[in-house]
């Protein structure tokens, strides 16, 4: 293994990528480049049962949409290539070889039939069925059976897997940079599946084998192949190569503080748990996605970046760049953490602020440009900049500045009726002669102008200013209302006092 930093991103392609392996890809890139180390990534797809044919342009797509794009892998830099297990097959039977030649697996023979056999019978007797030190002398082994009886098996194309001998009453002590100290009675684990007589890998020796030729030099992955660790250690051993160094992230937990946080979860509770919206190949259903839900990938990226990571201060907002610089393993935790969906869109409001008036008007100029309005950049930029601090999404602009636009078609009951009344309409109509005759229609000086009269009639404010903001607004909502005056002009303010006169 050399000094290097080398990290891989390791999915099988069996689906989209859920928000957790979003956030395990996320902790390899910052550790990779905090580092100036390498990010690989890996496609697992030796399970051919799994396998979807989309998923890994799906898995490429998302890290590219997060700006998290690997540095190795499929088509790119392709020094340790390939990089899909797949194209790798011929490479794993030497590794299964080399194993059962010094002792460290063997060769089982039993059929499906027979294990579940086994199955039942421990379990009638209220047992659990492991393939293990305790009885690999006694089933279908090459560890039972003679040289000769392997040989003609063998040759006469008898299905077998190549089993891990396990070591048999050795205390394993492991370290874990997130979790320090593991450590297991080997007598306790089973012997695991490495090969198959139909040419594929299992997950474990393929994975090692890869690490281990990709010289990867930690393996940051989630806490659900913590149980993986061992075994995975042990075939390092078994093949007399330098382990890399193992962290296992804690497990994103359904917002409510309890359990994993599934992909059903979001359908159930209306969140988003893929960063890219995904369509089932087969069934035609089709997930949503973060991207499509309007979020900012830089704030989704924020946001996953504290799922299981903290920087030790106050500070909530960090760009990707602070994200590299501040990211550290010790400062992950090994306890669960809690999705929230609020948390989510606070990370994209603040994010929302922070983004300047332009790339937002050019966003919103394309739901403008749907909805048939026509407006030139500057004043959508105006706009922009008066409501976007009350936006969480893109998609909230319209709601908060239509009437930037439109005049107000219908006006909020509830607010007529307690707004406009019987003397309203007369104050209306001097009003419109007031605003008429403002030469300077800009905002300070149409406010001064409003309220010296209003002060001279000897009103309350809020008999006027009520009434005006409804007429221009359709409700009691909006941004500064002189401002609105001035951005729709002296013609449609009175154009707007003048219809709710009419209507209300
Ligand atoms: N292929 C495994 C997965 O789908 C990789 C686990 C690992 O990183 O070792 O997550």
């Amino acid at each position: 293994m050399t000094d290097n930093v080398r990290v891989r991103f390791a999915p099988s392609p069996t689906g989209p990528l859920h928000i957790g392996g979003v956030r395990t890809a996320l902790f390899n890139y910052l550790f990779a480049k905090k580092h100036n180390g390498t990010f690989v990534l890996r496609i697992e797809d030796t399970d051919q049962t799994r396998y979807v044919a989309n998923a890994e342009k799906y898995i490429i797509d998302s890290l590219e949409w997060c700006n998290i794009p690997f540095d190795e892998g499929p088509g790119k830099n392709e020094k340790f290539g390939p990089y899909r297990q797949s194209e790798r097959k011929e490479l794993y039977k030497q590794y299964a070889n080399q194993l059962i030649e010094s002792g460290w697996a063997y060769y089982a023979f039993d059929t499906a039939e027979e294990l579940d056999a086994h199955r039942k019978q421990h379990e009638a007797e209220g047992k659990t069925f492991i393939y293990n030190w305790h009885n690999r002398e006694k089933l279908q082994s090459s560890l039972r059976l003679s040289k000769e009886e392997v040989t003609a098996k063998l040759e006469a194309d008898e299905k077998y897997v190549v089993r891990f001998k396990t070591p048999q009453d050795e205390v394993l002590i492991m370290q874990d940079e997130i979790r320090g100290t593991i450590k297991i009675d080997t007598n306790t684990l089973d012997d695991k599946v490495l090969y198959k007589s139909d040419g594929m890998p299992t997950y474990h020796l393929a994975n090692i084998v890869d690490d281990y030729l990709m010289e990867i030099s930690h393996v940051i992955r989630g806490e659900e192949w913590l149980p993986s660790m061992p075994l995975h250690i042990l075939l390092y051993k078994a093949f007399a190569w330098e382990a890399p160094k193992f962290a296992h992230l804690p497990l994103i937990l359904k917002p409510v503080g309890k359990g994993k946080l599934g992909k059903r979860d979001g359908d159930k509770l209306g969140f988003a748990v893929f960063p890219l919206e995904y369509t089932n190949e087969q069934t035609r259903d089709v997930s949503r996605g973060y991207k499509e839900d309007g979020y900012f990938p830089d704030a989704f990226i924020n946001m996953l970046a504290f799922l299981g990571w903290n920087p030790g201060t106050e500070q909530e907002l960090f760009s990707l760049q602070e994200l590299v610089e501040n990211f550290d393993l010790t400062r992950v935790s090994k306890s669960g953490a809690k999705f929230s969906p609020e948390k989510t869109n606070w990370f994209n409001q603040q994010y929302m602020q922070q983004k300047s008036n332009s790339e937002l008007t050019a966003l919103f100029l394309l739901i403008l440009k749907e909805k048939g309005i026509e407006k030139d950049n500057e004043y959508i930029e105006k706009v922009v900049s008066l409501i976007k601090e009350r936006a969480t999404f893109v998609a909230d602009f319209w709601e908060l500045s239509n009437f930037f636009f439109v005049n107000p078609s219908e006006y909020d009951a509830k607010a007529s009726k307690k707004q406009w009344k019987e003397g309203t309409p007369i104050l209306m109509e001097e009003l419109i002669t007031v605003i008429s005759s403002i030469e300077d229609f800009t905002s300070e000086n149409i406010e001064k102008i409003v309220k010296e009269w209003i002060t001279s009639k000897e009103v309350g404010f809020g008999k006027v200013m009520q009434p005006l903001r409804l007429s221009l607004v359709g409700a009691l909502k909006g941004p500064h209302l002189f401002d609105i005056i001035e951005m729709v002009g002296k013609e449609n303010t009175i154009q707007r006092l003048q219809n709710a006169v009419n209507k209300l």
